[in-house]
């Protein structure tokens, strides 16, 4: 099976998959508190994600990332990451993961290392637990915090990603390193993108540039540039007086384009091939219309062929409105 290259070139090995669309936190940059969520039947079952991710595994994807909504959420999601551990036993998949909210990690950790997980992204905005609380509106702190040893005890490697919000976390910055350093864990500063709409909220008001939050770790911490990749789009640096590493995604200041390597699907089945484009193609309906998988790999090449060169997110007065209509709950962040 040929790989699969998109039209600039560029080898698609990253496969995100956002396996649910419902969440246990309402977190005020992503939802609105009365989100409106998918009816069930129009969502893949397990069985059918299975089969998706394994065709994209045959295809040359290296690394999967199961998101969502919160994909420990759903119902019997284990069975999902099991199956797909097999991929890893026979060389086919380099990594299986995932990005949490942390919620339910106590309960699933230690089968996610058994199983073959070795890092995990967790998404924490604050340390502070009444920040926390009226970040993700729902969230219990003490149930993350305790998810999170649950995850060190068993032995996953932990990136916390945060949110950068202005005047909501951006004076926790050092503590938030701080803390990550005590803890061994990387942390990644991420700029909030302009992705569905969120009620009531306005990200203009939160969004707060890494290029100023960089300028403010460098008055406390010694960072030095290091050549460390995920394979992702976070530039790492070494924290001098922690050791840790403090990555930064800047969608909205720096394009990061060029050395894009993944695609994302939703929990429907569509295949969206930028997180911040429209253009999507159908992979549910080739999915269910045939038991074996060639209507399905066509869809699939004909969509990388025309992945786009990249995005343009603007977070401006004027506008006002998301760039792209729908939430990352949906395409998975
Ligand atoms: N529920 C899981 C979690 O929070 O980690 C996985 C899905 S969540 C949509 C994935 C990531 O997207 C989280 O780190 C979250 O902070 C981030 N995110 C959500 N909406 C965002 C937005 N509008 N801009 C930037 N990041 C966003
Ligand atoms: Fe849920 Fe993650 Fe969105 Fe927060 S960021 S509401 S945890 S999907």
């Amino acid at each position: 099976m040929a790989d699969m290259i998109d039209p600039f070139g560029r080898a698609i090995t990253y496969l995100r998959v956002s396996v649910t669309d419902r969440c246990d936190f309402r977190c005020v940059y992503c939802m609105a508190e009365d989100m409106t969520f998918l009816p069930k039947a129009e969502i893949l079952s397990l069985e059918e994600l299975d089969r998706l991710c394994s065709a994209f595994v045959r295809k040359g994807v290296k690394k999967l990332r199961l998101t969502g909504g919160e994909p420990l959420v759903r119902r019997d999601i284990m069975s999902l990451f099991r199956n797909l551990s097999r991929h890893l036993d026979t060389g086919d998949l380099e990594e299986l993961t995932l990005t949490t909210n942390g919620s339910q990690l106590q309960r699933f950790a230690h089968e996610l290392a058994d199983l073959g997980v070795k890092r995990i992204n967790v998404s924490l905005d604050s340390i502070n637990a009444d920040k926390f609380a009226a970040i993700t509106r729902w969230g219990k702190f003490d149930k993350v915090m305790a998810g999170l040893e649950a995850a060190k005890a068993a032995g996953l490697a932990v990136k916390i990603n945060t949110v950068a919000l202005k005047g909501v976390n951006d004076d926790e910055i050092d503590t938030l390193v701080k803390w990550c350093g005590d803890e061994g864990f990387d942390l990644t500063f991420i700029e909030v993108m302009p992705m569905g709409d969120i009620g009531g909220e306005d990200r203009v008001d939160q969004f707060f540039p890494l290029s100023l939050l960089r300028a403010k770790l460098s008055e406390s911490w010694t960072l030095d540039e290091i050549d460390y990749r995920t394979g992702g789009p976070a530039r790492y640096m070494r924290v001098k007086e922690t050791g840790g590493r403090i990555g930064f995604i800047t969608p909205m200041t720096h394009n990061f384009c060029e050395s894009c390597n993944r695609v994302r699907v939703t929990c429907t089945g569509t295949l969206y091939m930028c997180l911040g484009q429209d253009d999507a193609a159908d992979l549910r309906a080739p999915l269910r219309l045939s038991e074996t998988d060639e209507l399905l790999d066509a869809a699939i090449d004909e969509a990388i062929g025309r992945k786009p060169k990249g995005h343009d997110f603007i977070i401006d007065r004027r506008r006002n409105r998301p760039a792209v209509a729908r939430h990352m709950s949906v395409t998975g962040g």
